[in-house]
């Protein structure tokens, strides 16, 4: 027995108890993402009550889990005899590496035997062992995009399908799809967020009784670890019962159209896309009251449904927080109920015997009572629908500037206003606000890659289109049908043929070569030195980079962000997919101070160092944002020469009528591409303003 979680000390671990039982008393609830930082101890709480899923029974010797009671008639290693009994054995709980490889997710299809032999030779995959089980991704953000697309075709269609060259192979693939992500490495993919039917967020807990209760318990561990074992060993197996129990009722509870009309509501209100909403919430609201013993839905019920299935659905730019305004829930669940009376509450108590009863219950992390009538009573709600504050920057962010004047202001700038900058040196530094980001033109890295794939630059890639066939490393997976006709036709007469089939060996195979695009490491490095705050540039600059951080986004790839003023370069954000994270930090950048040029490029050489020895697939483009002053120590050729090979991008930000071309020396010492600022901003405002206008 896996007695391990009761030793975290985590916020959010009652809400994801719940939310692993919703799942575990019907499946239809569709799975949890799991979102916190790290040390939160996230995968051995998922193992543990993963754990507490129902056994399966399965027809003997079968690799695809089938059920004795309702046979799967494509099944590869079917046809199975009728009534022919089961085994029963407990769920997986099958984990995928974010590594995988495609045929470990899907399983393989030996094409070799199929073509030369004419054998159907399948080996089944983890979609196949996590049938009727749970698929558990860690780090489920950082999967590969082919591997998002395999799960998210088999979540949608409960099915596994596996093709190759017209040999195909399905069975059935339905999971309990189970995600742990940490959001500061980078956020998922709105189709593959909406697949996941609840999100929980977690959090270590700074609350000091918390945090005391877990040493005490590890403490009565140590003292008497079998007692203890025991002790949780017996709430394991209670829990395991009464899931089990509520599992039967969940055929006979009923949704009234007035809950469902509640449920409705709540999902129009907090804008969120399409009716899967609609959906898992009232599939979780079922679950809810059959979990506390209910027939029945009422509020209680759609509130605990509606807190864990909205949160993740409502987000509208990469740049808005997850989270639910539980205070607008209250409200509207108060305004659809009249019919709830604090009686209608069911016999059970209310949620205190929920699955955050146990003694590792998370104080402060259960917001499901009191659904009645003591709900908060604000005032009626008003045009504005209490959507969250904008936190993206908006007209209003910043000191200095707006949208509107944010611009470098051509024609009136004056280069001496540039000695600002080593004129103030020692102070803080001023924060300049940023407008909003626009669409950016593709800056790209030359040549043609080999890594993950994105919308960046060229690339060999797994899925693009293809460009021509080559003999198979290994065994082959696309293969390229011509090619491989071409190369088994001259030894036709040679191998005897007489018929009319054609003859075909192993090395007769070609494979297709693709070419598509891959995602690249952009590694920002922005002057944020005085020369730059001058004339409201810096706010310029911010909206600029802002824009290339959400196009890098789009394009998948990592970033970092490097900047430099004063005294140094500093690594404000090392390299990450997490965009969010990039933006905050540019947006709160103070500028001011020396130019120590040498210094950020210097640095950015080491990041690059570092990041070649993590993933050196990864190809970088290093896009430098200055004027191309210097006015504080260290060689710049020196440092230049150490980005040798590096693809670069100089955006010049000198304005005004008088240029002294230091970024055109610059970009041409770096062989960089050069791109003016202006000319970044010059596609227009056309990425936002789908949002509600506030
Ligand atoms: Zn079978």
């Amino acid at each position: 027995m896996i007695v391990t979680y009761p030793f975290s000390a985590v916020v959010g671990l009652a809400d994801l108890k719940l939310a692993l039982v919703l799942n575990a008393v019907s499946p239809r609830v569709g799975g949890v993402l799991v979102r916190g930082e790290k040390g939160t101890a996230k995968s051995t709480i998922v193992r543990a009550l993963a754990a507490q899923l129902p056994a399966v029974d399965v027809v003997p010797g079968c690799r695809f889990a089938c059920d004795p009671g309702a046979l799967d008639p494509e099944c590869p290693d079917g046809p199975h005899e009728h009534g022919a009994g089961g085994v029963s054995r407990p769920a997986a709980l099958v984990e995928l590496p974010v590594g995988a490889s495609e045929d470990r997710l899907a399983g393989s299809l030996d094409v070799e035997r199929a073509l030369t032999e004419g054998v159907k030779a399948f080996e089944p995959g983890l979609l196949a062992s996590a049938h009727r089980g749970v698929l558990y991704v860690d780090e489920v953000n950082l999967l590969h995009d082919h591997l998002v697309d395999l799960l998210l075709d088999a979540a949608a269609l409960g099915r596994c399908y596996v093709e190759r060259e017209s040999v195909s192979v399905r069975h059935a693939a339905r999971f309990l799809l189970v995600g742990t992500m940490n959001p500061e490495e980078g956020e998922l993919r709105p189709q593959l967020l909406d697949r996941f039917g609840l999100t929980v967020e977690v959090r270590a807990s700074r609350d000091p009784e918390e945090r005391a209760e877990v040493v005490r318990r590890r403490l009565a561990f140590d003292a008497d670890a079998e007692a203890f074992a025991a002790r949780w060993a017996e709430e394991e197996s209670a829990l395991a019962d009464r899931i089990a129990a509520a599992r039967d009722r969940v055929p006979g509870v009923r949704l009234p159209d007035a809950r469902l009309r509640q449920i409705a509501t709540v999902c129009a209100a907090f804008e969120v896309d399409g009716l899967r909403a609609d959906l898992v919430t009232a599939n979780a609201a079922v679950a809810h009251a059959a979990w506390q013993g209910r027939d029945m839905v009422i509020t209680e019920d759609v509130r605990a449904a509606a807190r864990l299935s909205l949160p993740h659905r409502r987000r509208r730019d990469p740049f808005d927080a997850p989270g639910l305004d539980e205070a607008l829930l209250d409200e509207l669940l108060e305004r659809t109920s009249p019919d709830d009376g604090p009686g209608d509450d069911g016999p059970d108590g209310g949620p205190d015997a929920g699955p955050g009863s146990g003694p590792d219950r998370a104080p402060g992390s259960d917001s499901s009572g009191d659904p009645g009538g003591g709900g908060p009573a604000g005032p009626p709600p008003g045009g504005d629908e209490g959507s969250p504050p904008d936190t993206t920057g908006g007209p209003a962010d910043g000191i200095q500037g707006s949208p509107g004047d944010g611009r470098p202001n051509d024609g009136s700038s004056d280069p001496r206003d540039d000695d600002a900058g080593p004129a103030t040196p020692g102070i803080g530094g001023q924060v300049a606000g940023a407008g909003a980001p626009h669409r950016v033109p593709l800056l790209e890295v030359p040549g043609i890659g080999e890594g993950a794939a994105g919308r960046r630059s060229r690339a060999r890639t797994r899925h693009g289109r293809s460009t021509g066939a080559r003999r198979p490393s290994g065994q082959v997976r696309d293969l390229h049908l011509t090619a491989t006709m071409l190369a088994a036709a001259p030894y036709q007469r040679g191998r005897g043929r007489t018929g009319p089939g054609l003859l075909l060996r192993t090395d007769d195979l070609r494979e297709v070569v693709r070419e598509g695009r891959e995602g690249n490491l952009v590694l920002f490095v922005v002057d944020a030195s005085g020369s730059m705050a001058a004339r409201k540039r810096m706010s310029a600059v911010k909206t600029a980079v802002l824009s290339l951080l959400l196009d890098a986004y789009q394009r998948r790839d990592k970033v970092g962000l490097i900047t430099f003023r004063g005294a140094g370069a500093e690594v404000a954000l090392p390299p990450t997919s997490s965009v969010e994270a990039g933006a905050a930090r540019l947006r709160s950048l103070p500028t001011g101070g020396r130019t120590p040029l040498a210094a950020g490029l210097m640095r950015a050489a080491e990041v690059l160092r570092v990041e070649r020895l993590r993933d050196p697939a990864r190809r970088p483009l290093l896009v430098l944002v200055t004027d191309g002053r210097v006015t504080a120590g260290g060689d710049v050729d020196r440092a230049a020469a150490l980005l040798e090979g590096t693809a670069c991008v100089v955006v010049d930000c000198e304005s005004g009528p008088v240029r002294l071309g230091l970024a055109v020396r610059l970009a041409s010492r770096l062989r960089a591409r050069l791109v003016p600022l202006d000319a970044l901003a010059d596609l227009g405002c056309l990425v936002r303003d789908h949002r509600k206008a506030v």
